[in-house]
C-alpha cells in the first residue's frame, strides 16, 4: 500500500502482551511504507539461543555470552518480517511455550538488554524510510526521541482473550501467563505504564481497523499543526 502520509520518523509503541502492538505494528509500517521491529521477538530469538545452549537459566554471565555470540537476524519489511538464529527462521518456535515460559530471565539479564538495545537502535539507526518499533521499553529507554510515542492497553480479560486466540491456548491458562510475565517483566520494564510523552490508546473495545485510524489521525494531526 502507498504511504498515507509522508512520515519518515520513528514510532514507539509500548504496551503489554495481548494489547495488539504486533498487529498495530505491522498494519501501520505497512500503511506508511516503513519498516517494523519487534523488540519481543528478539528477546524470545536469544531466549531461544539460550535454552539450545543448554546454559542454566541461573548462569547470567555465561548466558550474556550465548547472546551476544548468538547470530541473530531480524527481516523489518512488514509484509516479510522474519526472526533468524544461526540463518534458520525460528518466528514459530519463538513463539512456542518453553521460550515464552523462559523470557522473562533471559530479558532480566542488564549485559543481555545492553546488547540487543543496541542491536535496535542501530535498526532503528538505518531504517531510512521510517521505522516503528514495538516492545515495552521501546518510548523511555530505546529510543526517547521518537518522534511519536503511543502506550497501547486494555483491560486484562480483553488482553487475555486476545493472546489465546492468537496462540490457539486455554483462556484461563493464557490469563496466569500474562499475569506471571507482566510481574516478571515488571522488574526489568514497566509493561504497564506508558513512557513520558506517550499517548495511551486503549483498545479494550477497539478493533484493528480503528485503532489504525487513531493511529493515523494522531500522525496526520501531528504533521499538520
Ligand atoms: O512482546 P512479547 O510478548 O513477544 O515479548 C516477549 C518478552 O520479551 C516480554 O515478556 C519481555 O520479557 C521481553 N521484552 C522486553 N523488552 C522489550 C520487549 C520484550 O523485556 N522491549
Amino acid at each position: 500500500m502507498s504511504s498515507k502520509h509522508a512520515f519518515r520518523g520513528v514510532i514507539a509503541i509500548d504496551g503489554p502482551s495481548g494489547s495488539g502492538k504486533s498487529s498495530v505494528t505491522r498494519r501501520l509500517a505497512a500503511d506508511l511504507g516503513a519498516g517494523c521491529l519487534d523488540t519481543g521477538a528478539m528477546y524470545r530469538a536469544a531466549t531461544l539461543a539460550v535454552l539450545r545452549s543448554g546454559v542454566s537459566m541461573a548462569d547470567k554471565p555465561t548466558m550474556s555470552k550465548v547472546v551476544e555470540t548468538a547470530k541473530l537476524e531480524f527481516g523489518t519489511t512488514p509484509n516479510d518480517r522474519y526472526t533468524r538464529l544461526d540463518g534458520n527462521n525460528v518466528d514459530a518456535e519463538i513463539r512456542g511455550d518453553e521460550v515464552t515460559s523462559h523470557v522473562s530471565v533471559v530479558s532480566s539479564v542488564p549485559q543481555v538488554r545492553k546488547h540487543l538495545i543496541a542491536m535496535q537502535r542501530q535498526i532503528i539507526a538505518d531504517a531510512s524510510d521510517g521505522i516503528v518499533v514495538e516492545g515495552r521499553d521501546i518510548g523511555e529507554v530505546v529510543a526517547p526521541d521518537a518522534d511519536m510515542k503511543v502506550y497501547l492497553t486494555a483491560d486484562a480479560t480483553a488482553r487475555a482473550h486476545r493472546r489465546s486466540a492468537q496462540v490457539g491456548a486455554e483462556l484461563e491458562a493464557t490469563a496466569k501467563d500474562i499475569e506471571r510475565r507482566d510481574t516478571a517483566d515488571a522488574q526489568t520494564t514497566r509493561p504497564l505504564d506508558a513512557a513520558p510523552g506517550a499517548i495511551v490508546v486503549d483498545t479494550t473495545h477497539l478493533d484493528l481497523d480503528q485503532v489504525l485510524t487513531a493511529l493515523h489521525e494522531l500522525i496526520a494531526h501531528r504533521e499538520t499543526p
